[in-house]
């Protein structure tokens, strides 16, 4: 199924002020909490509502967004990219709503669930793949999800108990004489370390963790138009959690390397195009290499060094906006260093015709005496 765009899904311009993404947020969240909803499909919408404020509500990955659209933040998967998890009893769901609504946290069972680490690596590529845009695969070494328990941590679903100490809440309450009576503390339960319940049999392979370290290949695709220092995000190809709890993110540095003859400039190509003498002065059609082939340039007599031409729609396009760049190319007469003796005659011959350039000449004498 096709992403919906963010916008559309808080239901506010792109123009929206931080306070108006935040409002129309609230109230989509209450409207499809799962616990209270009783719309069609609330979790799922929920969900939805969930990755489009936690995308527009950060100015970079807004800024991300909106220049390269979904394809900027995540392209591992684009259905399931956003790993939120399940909802029920899954004690993250709750932060995220206490820290919004400041409401109080239900009493969730303990699961000793725990969101994998995010991890950050770096990519270099082209010029001509970041014009394009690529498909790059890399290699890292990350702890992914137990493929013998799929992340439960025992051998099978029947060797989970819940904690008989603390019925599974993780915490219990012990009392305790003191001189001023009979005092009330909660603490973690010793008994499950917290996780609220006990794994009879051990999965072997990861020793209950539910995790391994594996070396992961991932496909990263990267769009059209990316530019030197740009970021990308792959939702859930951080690390896998801890008793399959939530990955992390996979955050990828992109760097450009250099070319030889192109510099860019946002969506703007720059080259200097090299003529002769004679070219400059008579004219001529160059032949200019684009990054879509070569294109004939008219240069007209009279041509000075640092004249710029544009070649219209020359430059990078930008796979979400549909924008294309132009291509500039900037003029340099080349001083010729080794002439024959013939050329040496030439000039010599033509210096002594060179009216215009006189004058000229003759303002810097004047200037110096
Ligand atoms: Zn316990
Ligand atoms: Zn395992």
């Amino acid at each position: 199924m096709a992403k919906r765009d963010y916008y559309e899904v808080l239901g506010v311009s792109r123009g929206a002020s931080e306070d108006e993404i935040k409002k129309a947020y609230r109230t989509l969240a209450k409207k499809y909490h799962p616990d209270v909803s009783k719309e069609p499909n609330a979790e799922d919408k929920f969900k939805e509502v969930q990755e489009a404020y936690e995308v527009l509500s950060d100015p970079a990955k807004r800024e991300q967004y909106n220049q390269f659209g979904h394809d900027g933040l995540n392209f591992g998967s684009q259905s399931d990219g956003f790993n939120f998890g399940g909802f029920g009893g899954f004690g993250g769901f709750d932060d995220i709503l206490s820290s919004i609504f400041g409401g109080t946290r239900r009493n969730t069972r303990a699961t000793g669930k725990t969101r994998g680490a995010d991890l950050r690596t770096s990519i270099t590529i082209s010029f001509e793949e970041a014009a394009f845009g690529t498909e790059k695969e890399i290699a890292i070494n990350k702890y992914e999800t137990c493929t013998t328990c799929n992340g439960l941590g025992a051998e099978s679903r029947n060797d989970i108990e819940t904690c008989s100490q603390c019925h599974g809440r993780g915490r219990v309450i012990v009392e305790q004489s003191s001189l001023f009576g009979r005092i009330q503390t909660e603490t973690t339960c010793s008994n499950c370390k917290g996780s609220g319940e006990i794994i009879k049999n051990k999965c072997k392979t990861c020793n209950g963790e539910g995790r391994t370290r594996q070396t992961a290949r991932i496909k990263v695709k990267i769009p059209a138009g990316i530019d030197d220092g740009q970021g990308l995000k792959l939702s859930g190809y951080g690390e896998a959690g801890t008793k399959g709890g939530i990955p992390g993110d996979l955050y990828i540095n992109v760097t450009v390397r250099p070319h030889e003859i192109f510099e860019r400039d946002g969506l703007h190509i720059y080259m200097e195009m090299p003529i002769t003498f004679s070219q400059a002065a008579l004219g001529d059609t160059v032949s200019v290499p684009t990054l879509s082939g070569n294109v004939n340039l008219k240069i007209p007599a009279g041509t000075q060094t640092g004249t710029k031409f544009k070649l219209n729609r020359k430059g990078i396009a930008n796979s979400r906006t549909g924008v294309t760049g132009h291509q500039y190319v900037v003029i340099k007469v080349v001083t010729p260093t080794h002439l024959t003796n013939e050329q040496k005659e030439l000039f010599t011959r033509l210096s002594r015709t060179n009216e215009e350039s006189s004058s000229f000449f003759d303002k810097i004498k004047k200037f110096f005496k």
